[in-house]
């Protein structure tokens, strides 16, 4: 049987590099509690990703979801989101008592359609949460005239945007805050972890709050807060991936340039095009959708018959898990059901080897001829 191809392999650093940087711990017996390399991975990813503040976290859910409960909405308010997204965003505005209020997506793009937005806008409406999906940006600018026009707060889930930039601005330069993950399968790992990108000091202080218990001295507690928190060995992991993060995401690009060339010319499948103005990709993701019903789970099936795991991201719509059945509007919602059904996620890491990525292709033109 031929190895197992996963659809992502986590991205480690040389093992030396990892042990050379833990080995003070054994020294200081700080292993976490903002210690010394949580303040460091701070500053540096401040830097890399161009954000003004910038607070860690023990996953990205929970940057999100104390993302959103630093903005103090009144319960029961309505959050403008997309159903195509990893569970984990929609979780976190519920999870906040707030009602998601599902808009449909771009084709082109997987992101938010934003000329639906202003329709899904009432009374209750507080915020929109839009999800830059496959390291595809949402389109900023629109959403921000909306936010203005409507007095929104706006919440980017920049989970897959980690590091891209718009016309040189770091994409946590757009909305209220901005979050990110550094979960072992993403472009960037911490093992576990997170990051809110912030603009203001104030905001700063009650992330932090909510991430500590609200303790700010040894017998002062100024509020409730929850414990997400960072550790040591996890912001060590942060420090030792940044220095090879260009590398990697260059040995993306040049695996997703074999997919680009490998599925040229097929007229049975959407391949993932990269070519939005002003933008730097990380490559993060190969999603391709299949123009003809039925297809995706048929060559998802083929692929696993080969030991090649491909993945079906995003299936189902949040707005369709169980757990939400007959809750929230899932209707008009077109263009996200047939992303949902036709999307196929394929494998992609800077070590995925060339030739297993024309196997694969091989195999998709194989089985999905119109
Ligand atoms: C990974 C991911 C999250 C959650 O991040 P974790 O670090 O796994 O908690 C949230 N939203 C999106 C879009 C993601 O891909």
């Amino acid at each position: 049987m031929d190895e197992q191809i996963l659809v992502t392999k986590t991205s480690l650093p040389p093992y030396e590099d990892y042990i050379k940087k833990i080995r003070p711990l054994w020294d200081s017996h700080w292993i976490t509690n903002m210690g010394m390399n949580h303040k460091l991975l701070e500053e540096k990813l401040c830097a890399y990703l161009q954000a003004p503040y910038l607070s860690l976290t023990v996953n990205g859910h929970m940057a999100l979801e104390l993302a959103i409960q630093a903005m103090d909405f009144p319960e029961g308010s309505e959050v403008i989101t997309t159903p195509f997204t990893f569970i984990s965003t929609t979780h976190a505005i519920v999870r906040n008592r707030l009602t998601p209020v599902f808009c449909d997506i771009k084709l082109d793009d997987y992101t938010i359609d934003e000329t639906k937005i202003e329709e899904l806008i009432t009374k209750k409406t507080v915020a929109i949460l839009p999800v830059h999906v496959y390291g595809n940006l949402c389109n900023v600018e629109a959403i921000a005239r909306i936010a203005s026009k409507y007095n929104l707060k706006v919440i980017y889930d920049s989970a897959h945007a980690f590091g891209e930039t718009l016309n040189g601005k770091g994409i946590a330069h757009y909305g209220d805050v901005s979050i990110f993950s550094f979960h072992a399968t993403k472009v960037f790992n911490t093992i576990e972890g997170g990051a809110v990108a912030l603009h203001s000091k104030e905001m700063l202080e009650r992330l932090y709050n909510l991430k500590n218990f609200g303790i700010r001295g040894e017998e002062l507690i100024v509020s409730v807060g929850a414990n997400a928190k960072m550790n040591e060995f996890s912001a060590i992991m942060g420090l030792c991936n940044l220095e090879y993060i260009s590398e990697n995401i260059e040995l993306r690009r040049q695996k997703v340039q074999i997919y680009a060339e490998e599925l040229a010319n097929m007229d049975s499948i959407v391949v993932q095009k990269y070519n939005q103005e002003g933008v730097t990709y990380n490559y993060g993701y190969f999603p391709i959708r299949f123009l003809k019903k039925d297809i995706r789970d048929l060559v998802y099936n083929k692929l696993r018959e080969q030991n090649i795991y491909s993945r079906k991201y995003f299936f189902p719509l949040t707005s369709d898990a169980n757990c939400f059945e007959g809750k929230y509007n899932n209707l008009q919602l077109t263009n996200a059901k047939t992303a949902a059904n036709n999307v196929l996620v394929l494998p992609l890491y800077p070590e995925l080897n060339n030739s297993i990525i024309i196997k694969i292709c091989k195999l998709i033109k194989e089985f999905s001829i119109l």
